[in-house]
Parts: structure tokens; sequence; C-alpha cells
């Protein structure tokens, strides 16, 4: 079973995804992205959200959506931190023994071990299961991730009038006993010439401190992807590909897990950073599609205006089973058309439950 989502969020005066600190000042994410017009090709760069932000929050929510159905999370995907078996001592913290070794194995050998490293991670673990991991040692063992998300971006046609401001902040702390005044100040109930010193200089005594905050506002393109295939399955194991690692009704609650968890990410919208005080001042869908089908099957990118017209001029001559759900403020083009994004989400979860076996 394939879940394809493709929309367009209004994110006002947001700072979800900031990269890097300068001294007091945090910049936002940027990317370049080229386009033709007119016969020329423009360069731009905007803000931008990554697939790690959206992916980080969509295993937040699965580590949770996979406690509810009572299937086994290992205790760090637990609390968000998604080390994911990436080297022995992570592997032998939550797996409870030592990883075997593929050192002077013989090929045979070394295919069980293989095979014994990745049934213990995926049955140890159901988010690593659907969200892939790295193995890094010998042998390396890796899981690709069975939900696809990528780098969200304004969409073309709101590319010129983007931008992205410095906003100023202070934290003020005049009047109290923990700051003195900057060096050749005077305050009040002190003799002019008095030293201030005894107190720190610098930073730690200066009574206001200010930081910039960069924000952007924008109408962003959103994707997200779910195959459900190989949920509980060998995958990097070439001799025992698509066998079962965990049994089927535990397979199926893993995938129950992974679509409840993909309602949640698109009611709720949790992705990004800053989200205390730096809430984004609207959260909105302005267009959302959903497409569940049998098998793969990806909805059109939303980056342009088009795409829910695409989608279904694509579901003419490819279709296994696709239904497409879709919601717009403007104008609406699906197999179902209905008057909200959470009608939309819900139908479309509802389909993708139904088909499991
Ligand atoms: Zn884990």
């Amino acid at each position: 079973m394939y879940v394809s989502v493709r929309g367009r969020i209004w994110l006002e005066a947001e700072a979800l995804n900031m990269v890097e600190r300068v001294g007091n000042y945090v910049k936002h994410r940027r990317v370049p992205i080229v386009v033709s017009e007119g016969g020329n090709f423009l360069t731009f760069f905007v803000p931008a959200i990554s697939g790690e932000s959206v992916a980080h929050a969509y295993q937040t929510i699965l580590a949770e959506e996979m406690g509810k159905v009572k299937e086994k999370v290992c205790k760090y995907c637990q609390k968000g931190i998604f080390l994911k078996s990436s080297s022995k001592e992570v592997y032998q913290d939550v797996i409870g023994e030592k990883p075997p070794e593929a050192a002077n194995k013989k090929k045979n050998e070394k295919s069980e071990v293989v095979g014994k490293i990745e049934s213990s991670i995926v049955s140890n673990c159901g988010v690593e299961d659907v969200g892939g991991f790295l193995y890094a040692e010998n042998p390396n063992v890796k899981r690709t991730s069975s939900f696809y998300t990528g780098y969200m971006v304004p969409v073309r046609e709101g590319l010129k009038v983007l931008s992205i401001d410095p906003q100023l902040h202070s934290r003020y702390a005049l009047g109290t006993k923990f700051v003195g005044a900057a060096e050749g100040e005077s305050t009040s109930g002190q003799e002019e010439g008095e030293s201030t010193s005894g107190q720190e200089e610098g930073e730690s005594t200066s009574g206001q401190r200010i930081y910039y905050v960069e924000l952007s506002s924008g109408l962003f393109a959103f994707s997200f992807d779910l195959d459900t295939k190989f949920i509980g399955k060998y995958t990097f194991n070439v001799d025992q590909y698509g066998q079962d690692i965990v049994q089927t009704d535990s397979a199926k609650k893993r995938t129950q897990a992974a679509i409840e968890a993909l309602r949640r990410l698109l009611l709720e919208f949790p992705v990004g950073a800053k989200r205390t005080r730096f809430n984004p001042a609207e959260v909105r869908w302005d267009s959302l599609s959903l497409a569940v089908s049998n098998d793969v099957w990806t909805m059109p990118s939303s980056f342009v205006g088009d795409y829910m017209a695409r989608a279904l001029s694509k579901k003419s001559s490819v279709n296994y089973g696709t239904n497409i759900y879709s919601y717009a403020e403007s104008e609406c083009k699906g197999d179902k058309c209905y008057p909200t994004p959470e009608e939309t989400v819900s139908n479309a979860i509802n389909d993708a439950l139904g088909r499991l076996k």
C-alpha cells in the first residue's frame, strides 16, 4: 500500500529551521531554486525547511503511535533521539548483547551475520523498521526508510515576493543585583569614578543582551510518501530479501502506526523548532492532496500550482487502485474533494487503513 501526499501550506512569521548562529545572529536555512522564465533561467535563494526536520517530526509521532499499538521502540527513538543503531556501542546498549562480527568470516557466514544484525534492530525498534537506519560498522548494514520526504520550499508563483528579515530581540536585566553597569558608565547609587570591579566585566554583567532571529513567510510546498511494502521484512540481506522479520500481526500494527502518524503529522503539522516563541503566526493548508494506491504511485510536485490537475492526468494513464483525496481553498481537483483539510486527511487515511490485510 502506498500513500502519497502533496500540499501547499501557509507559514507566516516562521523560524522553523534555523541553521547556524553567528555571534548573536541566528540564520534561517535557505536554498537556491532555479526556474525558467521567458527563455531565461533565474536563481532565487529562498527560506527552506529541511526534509530532516520533517522526518524528525514524523518519527517523533511514529514512536508514540508504535507505543499505542504495543510495538517495540528502542529507548532512544522513544525520546526523539534518532541514533538508530549507528555503532556497535549503540547496538549493544539497545539490543542488550554484543553485535556479531563479520571479520574473518566466510561468505555464507557473513550473510548470516548481516541477517542477524538486520533482524535484531528491526525487531527491537518499530521506528527504525519504518524510518530506516545505518549500522556503520563491519559489516555495514543499512535499511532504507519506508517514508520519503524532502525540502519544503516556497511555491513557484511566490518566489519573487519572498524575503527573510532579521528581528531584533533583547533580554533585559538592568536594575537587578545580577548585572553591573557597562564599563565607563555610572549608575545611580554609585559615585562618579567608583570602580565596578568585583563584578566580572563582559557579557555576564551586561544588563541587556540583544540577539537577532531571521524570520520568513510564505506558501510552502510539502511532500511525503509512505510505502508500507517492506515494513517488518528483510531488505538488506539479499538471501532473505522480502522475508518476514516480525510476525504478520506485528507488521500490520506497525503499518497502522505509520499511517496514524501521518494523519497526526498532517493535522497538527508539528514540524520545526522554536515553536515556543516563534510559533508561526499562521499554519494553514492552502491545498492538499493524498493519493492512496496499492503500489508505488506518487503525486506530482506541488511546487507548481497545477499539481492536482497533473495528478488526475497521471491517473488516467497509470492507476494502481489509486484514489485521490483533495482539498483546496480555490479550485479543487481530485477523485473526491472535501470542504476541509481535516476531512480530506481522515477519508484518505481511513482508505489506507482499510487496505491493510
Ligand atoms: Zn530506535
